[in-house]
């Protein structure tokens, strides 16, 4: 299954639990989960039977939707969490974390990563003084992420870090709002990713 490319809220309205896949609007009143909080469609306001292989799965891409990924891209994620040391389900969140995308989103140069996708692959990013043009590009400790200077008159990133100043930022990053620049402090724990996930139903839905 490709990335999904339609309308965002409804997929949030179909998980049941809003995704943040909007930028400030999910921050408002306007969010359409907080209006119509049942799934979309004719028959939205069914009651749905659940199935314990239901459950693994909407979970499953419920993660594959906040991080914006295709399902082979994710299952990559997976394979590579499941060869890693610790547990895989922790293993395939830091994973995801640690996308350009996510981190650039993460540090309040862009109001959402899919914003932040498109900024990233039109080249405004470095990574350590060099272009960056690949949102799946993997950052590490101690990385340094960057505007470029053409690039940091764009209204988009200003507006995306007075909001960024307004929510807060993460202890894991240290971000110049004057300077848009950040650095990766450590690589997030589980505990540092504020998402009412279930990885582990993640990785049952894997083991079957
Ligand atoms: Fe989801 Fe954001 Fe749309 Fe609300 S506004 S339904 S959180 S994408």
């Amino acid at each position: 299954m490709a990335r999904h490319t339609g309308a965002v809220c409804k997929i949030c309205r179909r998980e049941g639990t809003k995704l943040f896949l909007k930028g400030q609007r999910c921050f408002t009143d306007k969010c359409s989960i907080e209006r119509r909080n049942y799934p979309p469609g004719e028959h939205g306001q069914r009651r749905i039977r659940t199935s314990e292989y239901r459950i693994h799965l909407r979970e499953k891409q419920k993660v594959r939707y906040i991080y914006g990924v295709s399902e082979s891209q994710f299952k990559r994620y997976y394979e590579i969490a499941k060869s890693k040391r610790g547990m895989t389900g922790e293993q395939l969140l830091s994973l995801l974390e640690r996308r350009l995308d996510n981190i650039v989103y993460r540090m309040g140069f862009a109001r959402s990563r899919a914003e932040s996708r498109h900024l990233i692959s039109h080249g405004h990013f470095m990574v350590n003084g060099r272009k960056t043009d690949i949102p799946s590009f993997l950052v590490k400790a101690e990385d340094v992420i960057e505007v470029k200077d053409k690039s940091k008159k764009l209204e988009s990133i200003k507006e995306a870090l007075e909001t960024m100043q307004q929510r807060g930022g993460f202890e894991w990053l240290d971000v110049d709002a004057t300077g848009m620049k950040g650095t990766v402090k450590v690589l997030p724990e589980r505990k540092d990713m504020p998402m009412a996930v279930e990885e582990t139903l993640i990785v049952e839905y894997y083991s079957k």
